[in-house]
């Protein structure tokens, strides 16, 4: 089956040219698709009925099914699992700011970065999603919720830079006029630092947001939290990062989650300051949403503004991550992990 979800406009064309469709044909079979939401060849009823049927016997129209909402009574935060075709599932996460919704996407099934604090990578990693797969978690959102989607951030499960083709394919049909015509600078892209890949993006000249994992500030530290630094050392991961800000002229962000303990000391603060300097870039602080798998504290609310101060007094931009929908399986990978558990026993 071909999956026309992923395809670009031009692509698409083409395709239906295949099928002995006009140009117009594929501009409304587009416009269903990534502006109507449409999740039914039944739905376009603008097309005639023989090549709807058409369409149902050779391409598939990939639609995720929610198989759970958890919806957070103090924040209207909605977190989604979702199946995908193959059965497989993912998660994804709606959250609601002044400025509007913000959906939180998975790009891969499953990671094998194995960061020691993170729950999507606990078992291991089985795939990639494809573009129509990380679209439609957007668009059933939408759907279920009725209301336009301003921000996407992908970092729900996965590393978004180990699938890179279909990321960059997804964010040129999510930002293009044809579709839901989202701004590229409402766009957040969060890497654990694949530092070949970080040249390349800077290289699309892309006006994404890119967010690095950072969570350390010694090469030491890092690598014991997160496996990835033995590939590719903080010094060079943060050298990529820079050359991002240089090329492309966007602020990027660096991620850093507190952990009781582990990084969380003004000698942190120092050296995190002196590695990544104060200029065209911003800090995240997280507070470490502790996973049963593992026993790490989250430091506490004054530790968390005592290292704010810290970086702020050097200079850096700095905020603290909103912990949003608390009160349901918030971290990355929980809610995932909870249902194939159940699934099994
Ligand atoms: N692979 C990408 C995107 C997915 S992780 C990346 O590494 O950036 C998204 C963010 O959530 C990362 O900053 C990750 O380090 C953080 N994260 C994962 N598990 C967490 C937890 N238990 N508590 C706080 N942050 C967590």
């Amino acid at each position: 089956m071909t999956d026309i979800k992923s395809m670009t406009i031009e692509e698409l064309t083409e395709y239906m040219d295949s099928l002995g469709e006009k140009p117009f044909r594929a501009k409304q079979l587009y416009e269903w698709m990534h502006v109507h939401l449409a999740r039914d060849y039944d739905e376009m009823t603008n097309l005639s009925k023989a090549l709807r049927s058409k369409l149902s016997e050779e391409s598939e129209l990939v639609t995720l099914k929610p198989v759970d909402i958890q919806i957070s009574k103090e924040d209207g935060t909605r977190k989604y699992l979702f199946v995908l075709p193959d059965g497989n599932m993912v998660e994804s996460v709606l959250m609601r700011y002044e400025h509007g919704i913000s959906v939180c996407i998975s790009s891969q099934v499953g990671c094998k970065m194995g960061c020691r604090f993170c729950a999507s990578t606990i078992d291991g990693f089985l795939r990639n999603l494809t573009p129509s797969e990380m679209l439609d978690q957007i668009y059933a959102i939408s759907r279920d919720v009725n209301e336009r989607v301003s921000n996407v951030v992908v970092m729900g499960t996965g590393e978004p830079l180990d699938n890179y083709d279909n990321l960059l394919r997804f964010i040129e049909i999510i930002t293009g006029k044809g579709g839901l015509n989202i701004s590229q600078r409402n766009i957040t892209v969060s890497t654990c630092g694949l530092v070949p890949k970080i040249y390349e993006l800077a290289k699309e000249k892309l006006a994404i947001t890119l967010a690095l994992s950072l969570h350390a500030s010694t090469q030491a530290k890092r690598e014991e939290i997160m496996p990835v630094a033995r590939t590719y050392n903080i010094e060079e991961v943060v050298a990529a990062m820079k050359d991002y800000c240089k090329v492309t002229g966007r602020r990027v962000t660096y991620e850093y989650t507190l952990i009781a303990g582990v990084n969380d000391t003004d000698e942190d603060a120092r050296l995190l300051s002196n590695l990544i300097g104060s200029s065209m870039c911003h800090v995240n602080l997280i507070p470490v949403n502790p996973i049963e798998e593992r026993n790490y504290d989250s430091t506490s609310s004054e530790g968390v503004s005592r290292f704010k101060k810290k970086l702020e007094k050097n200079a850096i931009n700095v905020t603290i991550r909103r912990e949003m929908g608390r009160d349901i399986d918030g971290a990355c990978g929980q809610l995932r992990r909870r249902h194939m558990k159940e699934g099994l026993s």
